[in-house]
């Protein structure tokens, strides 16, 4: 598993605008206590306070059912942990982190995978917990629990959703669009990330936060919330990163590993695709629509893997004039992993839906076949919908 040069880490400006949490809600319900020691953190019985919540999450039988689950397996139980497709750094974090917080808890046959190739991004190479991670056709087959990260659907598992057929499953994630799959669901929906979920559920299971767990949930924490700056970013969000920093983690180094490493050829990769650029004003009914693609041969020329363009959407969606903002992104031949952004005119998880997708109010995507130019007429044609 060595992963090839590049960066990877795009934003996900996640979930949108959230209910503001009041300063000082740090607290929890009366029947909420933590199970474990360390810090507290911020949720209430619904986990609607929970950092950047923006609606109800999971019932107090739910989270009482993911630990008694956990708490009454054996300790050389096979437990298969997966993320989504393409991993970012909220599934790889919040999926490691909580695999090295079994392995504090003493489950000694702890498996943590995703579908399809087991190639890292070099953004996630040096992450805490990666010595959990086994290639998806290798992992356990009979599991005997499955937790599953930042999936909305069953869909963003690939080839590893059969599982859920053969064993339990809890599911941590903060999709709005979450389909509700597993038999316990733990969805905050609006949550800032997957690791808020995360580290709630460690708090319960009373595994206090060492720094390399921290380090998995601040890389979870700091891309999806587009590094503190996105509206998910509440006071609770800023409470968990302390209580992530406080253990002594690095986070100057951290930020420059995730978002500002990239290879030279990635750099010129990125210009080319940049150059190439398309604002469309009237489109999205006057909103605008600004958008750009990137080829297989792109990559090919540049010597580079598909991952390095996850993070084009940044420069992208900067664009004044255009609310909505779409890159393609070949997977295969007629085959395009397309993204969608809004600056909060329009609700791209919808037009992710209505095309097959799913995601976040401001951050959504979905797969495309045919020609770029089809993939645009159909995006164009969504939108006008909105
Ligand atoms: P991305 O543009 O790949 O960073 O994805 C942004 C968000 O859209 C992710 O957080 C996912 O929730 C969602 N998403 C992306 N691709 C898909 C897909 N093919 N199906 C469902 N949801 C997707
Ligand atoms: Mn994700
Ligand atoms: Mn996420």
């Amino acid at each position: 598993m060595t992963p090839p040069a590049g960066a990877a880490a795009g934003t996900d400006p996640g979930t949108g605008p959230a209910t503001a949490t009041p300063a000082g809600s740090g607290r929890r319900l009366a029947g909420e206590a933590p199970t474990g020691g360390g810090v507290s953190p911020v949720v209430g019985a619904a986990g609607a306070d929970a950092p950047g919540a923006s609606s109800a999450g999971p019932a107090p039988q739910q989270w009482a059912a993911a630990v008694e689950t956990l708490q009454g397996l054996p300790r050389d139980a096979r437990v298969l942990l997966i993320c989504h497709i393409n991993p970012d750094g909220d599934a790889l974090g919040s999926m490691l982190g909580f695999a090295l917080g079994l392995r504090a808890l003493g489950f000694t046959r702890v498996q943590a995978t995703f579908p399809g190739p087991m190639e890292l991004p070099e953004a996630y190479a040096a992450m805490p917990g990666r010595e959990l991670l086994v290639p998806a056709d290798e992992v356990f087959t009979d599991p005997e629990l499955v937790c599953c990260f930042d999936a909305a659907s069953v869909s963003r598992l690939g080839a590893l959703a059969d599982r859920l057929e053969r064993a339990p499953s809890i599911v941590l994630d903060h999709h709005a669009s979450n389909s509700g799959f597993g038999t316990v669901p733990l969805v905050i929906p609006g949550a800032a990330a997957t690791s808020v979920v995360v580290e709630i559920l460690l708090d319960r299971l009373g595994v206090p936060l060492d720094a390399a767990i921290a380090e998995c949930l601040y890389i979870a924490l700091v891309t999806d919330t587009g590094s503190f700056r996105f509206d998910s970013t509440t006071p609770a969000v800023h409470q968990l990163a302390a209580r992530l920093l406080a253990t002594g983690i690095a986070p100057a180094e951290i930020s420059r590993r995730i978002f500002d490493t990239r290879p030279y050829g990635a750099v010129r990769l990125h210009a080319e695709v940049l150059s190439r650029t398309r604002l469309e004003p009237a489109a999205a009914r006057g909103r605008g629509l600004v958008w750009t693609y990137a080829t297989l041969d792109d990559l090919a020329r540049h010597g580079q893997r598909p991952y390095v363009l996850e993070s084009l959407i940044d420069p992208v969606r900067a664009t004044a004039e255009a609310d909505v903002s779409c890159v393609l992104k070949q997977a295969l031949p007629g085959e395009w992993a397309v993204s969608l952004r809004s600056k909060g005119a329009v609700d791209v998880s919808r037009v992710a839906i209505a095309l097959g997708g799913g995601g976040h109010r401001l951050a959504a995507g979905f797969t495309a076949y045919g020609t770029v130019d089809e993939v645009l007429a159909r995006v164009r044609a969504a939108l006008d919908q909105e």
